[in-house]
C-alpha cells in the first residue's frame, strides 16, 4: 500500500523545507510506502529550487513546475493527474493543514474503509469577523443554489485511488475541488482538526481571488440564478398588471394623479433588473467559452523525480 501526499507551493521558498521536515516525520512513523508529489504553481521566488533540491535530498519526491501561476485549483488538477498512491492525502503547503492528522486519516481509510475522509475546520477564531462572515453567507448561498454543503469543508482531504480516478474523469476547465469532490460522492467521513497558524510569508488568497472562486463556483455547479432571473421577470410582471388595473380603477373613477415619478422609478427598477439578468447571463456564456476553448487546466515547464521513487518504510522494515 502506498500513500501520496499533495503539496502546492506558490511563492513559498522559505516555508518547504519546514514543510516537508514535518511532512516527511510524521510519515517515516507510518508502515506505508510513500510518495510526495509537490507542485510549485508558477511561483516568482525560490520555490522551484527548494523543490528541486526536496527531490534530491528526499526519496519518494515528484516535483512539478508550471509555466506560469495557474493558481491553486490547477495545483490539485495537476497534483492529482501525477499521484500513483493507493489513497492521496491532499493539503496545504503552509502547514496550516497539521500533518499531525495523517496517521487518524490514514486509519480512517485503511481500517475503516472509507473512501474520503474530509477535514473540517473546527473554528475560525483567527480570521477576522468580516472573512467569517463572508464565508458563511457564501456557503450558505452555495447550499441554495448548489445543493451541497460546504460549511468549514476544506481542501485538506484523503481520497481513495478509485477517487483519483473519478476525479480524473471530469473534463470540465474550471474546477471548484471542494465542490466537485462533494459531487463525486464514494464513502465518506469527516474530521475536525484547528486550522494551523501560517508561520512564514502571508497568504495567497487576495478578495479579488476569493469573489472570484466563489462565483466561478456557483456558476460552474448550479443554473439556478438563470432560474431566478425569470421569476423576478414574472414578478415584474404581475407588478405591473396589478398597477395597470389600479391606474385603470383610478382613471375611471376620474382620481387619476400624475404618475411621472412613478415612471422614472419603474423605467430604474426594470432596466436595473435587466442589467443584472444580462451580466448573470453573461457570466454562464463566458463559462461556456472557457470550456469549449478546451484549454488544458495547467501548462507544466519542468519535472524533477527523486533516484529512488518512493521512500517506502515498509521494504526498510523487511530487510
Ligand atoms: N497556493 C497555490 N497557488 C496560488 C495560491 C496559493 O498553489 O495561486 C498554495 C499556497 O502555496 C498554499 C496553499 O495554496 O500552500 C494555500 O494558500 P494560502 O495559505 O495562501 O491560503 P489560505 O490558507 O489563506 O486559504
Ligand atoms: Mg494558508
Amino acid at each position: 500500500m502506498k500513500v501520496s501526499v499533495l503539496l502546492p507551493f506558490y511563492n513559498e521558498e522559505a516555508q518547504i523545507p519546514i514543510t516537508l521536515k514535518v511532512v516527511t516525520d510524521v510519515l517515516n512513523e507510518l508502515s506505508f510506502a510513500y510518495e510526495l508529489v509537490l507542485v510549485d504553481d508558477g511561483s516568482k521566488d525560490g520555490t522551484w529550487a527548494a523543490l528541486e533540491a526536496a527531490s534530491q535530498s528526499y526519496d519518494g519526491v515528484k516535483a512539478i513546475h508550471f509555466s506560469r501561476n495557474f493558481g491553486k485549483e490547477a495545483a490539485i488538477c495537476a497534483g492529482l493527474d501525477y499521484v500513483s498512491g493507493d489513497c492521496t492525502i491532499l493539503m496545504d503547503g503552509d502547514l496550516q493543514h497539521p500533518p499531525s492528522y495523517i496517521p487518524e486519516m490514514i486509519r480512517l481509510w485503511a481500517a475503516e474503509g472509507y473512501e474520503v475522509v474530509e477535514g473540517v475546520k473546527a473554528e475560525r477564531q483567527t480570521e477576522s469577523v468580516f472573512s467569517r462572515w463572508a464565508a458563511n453567507t457564501f456557503y450558505k448561498l452555495f447550499r441554495w443554489l448548489g445543493g451541497f454543503d460546504l460549511q468549514n469543508a476544506s481542501d485538506f482531504k484523503l481520497l481513495d485511488k478509485k477517487v483519483v480516478a473519478a476525479w480524473r474523469s471530469l473534463t470540465e476547465r474550471t474546477t471548484f475541488f471542494r465542490g466537485l469532490s462533494a459531487w463525486l460522492g464514494f464513502k465518506r467521513t469527516t474530521f475536525e482538526f484547528e486550522v494551523g497558524e501560517r508561520t512564514v510569508g502571508r497568504s495567497k488568497w487576495s478578495l479579488r481571488n476569493l469573489i472570484h472562486l466563489s462565483s466561478s463556483a456557483v456558476t460552474s455547479f448550479s443554473a439556478r440564478p438563470l432560474q431566478i432571473i425569470t421569476i423576478l421577470g414574472g414578478l415584474c410582471v404581475v407588478g405591473a398588471l396589478i398597477m395597470i388595473i389600479q391606474t385603470l380603477v383610478m382613471y375611471i373613477s376620474k382620481q387619476a394623479a400624475s404618475g411621472f415619478t412613478t415612471v422614472i422609478l419603474l423605467q430604474l427598477l426594470i432596466g436595473g433588473c435587466i442589467m443584472i439578468s444580462l451580466g448573470l447571463i453573461g457570466s454562464y456564456i463566458g463559462r461556456i467559452y472557457d470550456e469549449i476553448k478546451d484549454r488544458p487546466r495547467y501548462l507544466i515547464s519542468k519535472i524533477a523525480k527523486s533516484e529512488i521513487e518512493f521512500a517506502n518504510k515498509s521494504i526498510e522494515h523487511s530487510q
